[in-house]
């Protein structure tokens, strides 16, 4: 099957007003908006701030390549300022009534909803994606204020007996202290809000560090928080191209007490040893090899639309994207055509052109390791389906790609593909299912298909990861814990206390009276 890929011309035309968007970026209602309004430096306590170095970080649009606007570029001396002023404004946030807390965070839940349109282009400017997967994710980030101004009014403690009948034990959950937090460029709005609505509502003061590709969504939302009633050096943001020497600065301080990073598993190491230096408590939610099982009792349209989603999500740019497709033998020929003529009919093109369902891929550099995994593949027998090689095209555009015969030795199976790449492996029992799901020293998330619950509910025990989705292609909600097993993770974002719990520490109080 040849690929029927189309790319979008890139001339950028608004459809309807026929303005250059490139120069002049139009929010959802057509009414333009200045990218360099989001660029006006480092937010330290409330305030915008130049740079100590006074240098600076271009944003690249990879629709285009071209530079949308630039930001500061962070020093050390400005990270151990942003500490500073996380640690002035640390007793007073702390003792801030959780109602009140509660509704400054439901208030950021609102303005951002109120302006998701705005976020939506930002966002799909500064990383690519899609407008509909940016506005998909402007409401999921927006959702972690709703919940988390919902949890910071439930925090409670505990009360009982010793059992030797001596005295009461009294725990207390207190915010934990002063948090770094670290994201990166996949979601720009959830990976930060997913940390910050429950620091906040836990007591806590924050810095974020934003990735370097995407930071204009971090400082629109800083805006946000601050117009949300959030006090001066409760939240911070800095971004700068140096992020090993300030973040070891900022967790060399005594008063910083957590650090939560989502990113690679690789950089994760590396500062979980930074922190062990002053034994600082971690949340890591790392990176994930997702597989994609589907039986043969499985509906196949409904797989399919799984699949559809668990890939192409964020164009395949996704922790929890589908890396490994297992389709067991009697359905696997069914699925495979049924998938490549879904992949081959995405239209490919600018992330904030209305009609584009796939965009362009971070950096050339995150092009080029997709081509280099695809090439291995194919240089080991893999069979091309549709797509297959990178697109010529300015922009880092990189093809729906449907991949069959794939083995097992290949990089992609052990590797996360993070594009729009979905290799199909064939499989004849349940047990090979599960143990070929298991062969990664990843766990974060899973995706089982089969019409028969019983056996899904037992394979779903089975695999080893830290959220399977039975039937369908999407696990995150904030409601629920996000994290992962082995090598993607420790601790949890979201959830019931689990995420609030990550930015609290219990202190026990053994009282006679
Ligand atoms: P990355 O290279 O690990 O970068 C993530 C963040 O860490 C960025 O802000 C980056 O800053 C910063 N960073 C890099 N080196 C650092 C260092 N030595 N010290 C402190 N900070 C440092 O990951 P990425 O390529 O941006 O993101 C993709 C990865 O994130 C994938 O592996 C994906 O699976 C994972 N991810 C996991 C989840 C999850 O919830 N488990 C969610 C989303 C993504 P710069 O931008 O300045 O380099």
């Amino acid at each position: 099957m040849t690929a029927t890929w189309r790319l979008r011309p890139s001339n950028f035309q608004h459809e309807k007003t026929g303005m250059n968007i490139t120069s002049s970026i139009t929010d959802g209602n057509q009414n333009p908006f200045d990218l360099d309004a989001f660029s006006q430096g480092l937010y330290i306590d409330g305030q915008w701030r130049a740079s100590t170095s006074g240098n600076s970080i271009s944003v690249v649009d990879p629709s285009t390549e071209t530079t949308l606007t630039s930001v500061a570029d962070a020093t050390v001396e400005d990270a151990l300022l942003s500490v500073e002023a996380a640690a002035r404004a640390a007793p007073s946030w702390r003792d801030t009534a959780p109602r009140k807390r509660s509704e400054i965070l439901r208030r950021c839940f609102e303005l951002m909803i109120e302006r998701s349109d705005m976020l939506a282009t930002l966002i799909s400017k500064e990383n690519g994606k899609a407008l509909r997967d940016a506005r998909g994710e402007v409401a999921y980030a927006a959702e972690f204020f709703r919940w988390n101004a919902e949890e910071a009014v439930r925090i409670s403690g505990e009360f009982g007996m010793a059992p030797a009948g001596t005295n009461r034990i009294i725990v207390d959950y207190q915010p934990i202290g002063i948090c770094v937090l670290i994201t990166p460029w996949n979601f720009p709005a959830a990976m930060a809000t997913r940390k910050i609505a429950p620091a906040l509502a836990a007591g806590c003061t924050v810095i974020l560090k934003p990735a370097s590709e995407t930071p204009l969504t971090a400082y629109a939302l800083a805006a946000i928080y601050a117009e949300a009633g959030v006090p001066a050096g409760v939240v911070n943001v800095l971004t700068t191209t140096n992020p090993g020497p300030v973040t070891a600065a900022m967790l060399a301080d005594p008063r910083v007490r957590k650090l939560s990073f989502t990113g690679s598993t690789g950089v994760g190491r590396t500062l979980l040893a930074e922190a062990a230096q002053n034994v600082i408590s971690c949340s890591m939610e790392l990176g994930g090899n997702a597989p994609f099982v589907v039986f043969d009792d499985a509906d196949l349209e409904n797989a399919l639309d799984g699949a559809m989603v668990a890939k192409m999500r964020n164009a395949g740019e996704a922790c929890t994207a589908a890396n490994r497709l297992y389709v067991q033998s009697g359905i696997h020929d069914a699925f495979v055509e049924g998938l490549a003529k879904r992949m081959s009919a995405l239209v490919v093109g600018p992330g904030a052109d209305h009609a584009t369902e796939c965009g362009p891929m971070i950096t050339r550099k995150a092009v080029e390791k997709i081509d280099r995994l695809v090439t291995d593949a194919k240089d080991r027998g893999a069979a091309v389906i549709c797509g297959g090689v990178a697109l010529q095209e300015k922009g880092f555009f990189y093809p729906p790609t449907v991949l069959t015969g794939v083995p097992p030795d290949a990089k992609m199976a052990h590797e996360e593909i993070f594009g729009p790449v979905a290799p199909i492996y064939r499989f004849h029992t349940e047990e090979e299912a599960i143990s070929r799901a298991n062969e990664t020293e990843y766990g974060l998330a899973a995706y089982v298909f089969s019409r028969d619950l019983s056996r899904a509910m037992r394979v779903a025990g089975k695999i080893e990861a830290g959220m399977i989705a039975i039937n369908r292609g999407l696990v995150s909600d904030p409601a629920a814990p996000f994290g992962g097993v082995k090598q993607s993770g420790l601790g949890r974002e979201g959830g019931q206390h689990h995420g609030i719990s990550e930015f609290m520490e219990a202190k026990y109080i053994a009282a006679s009276f």
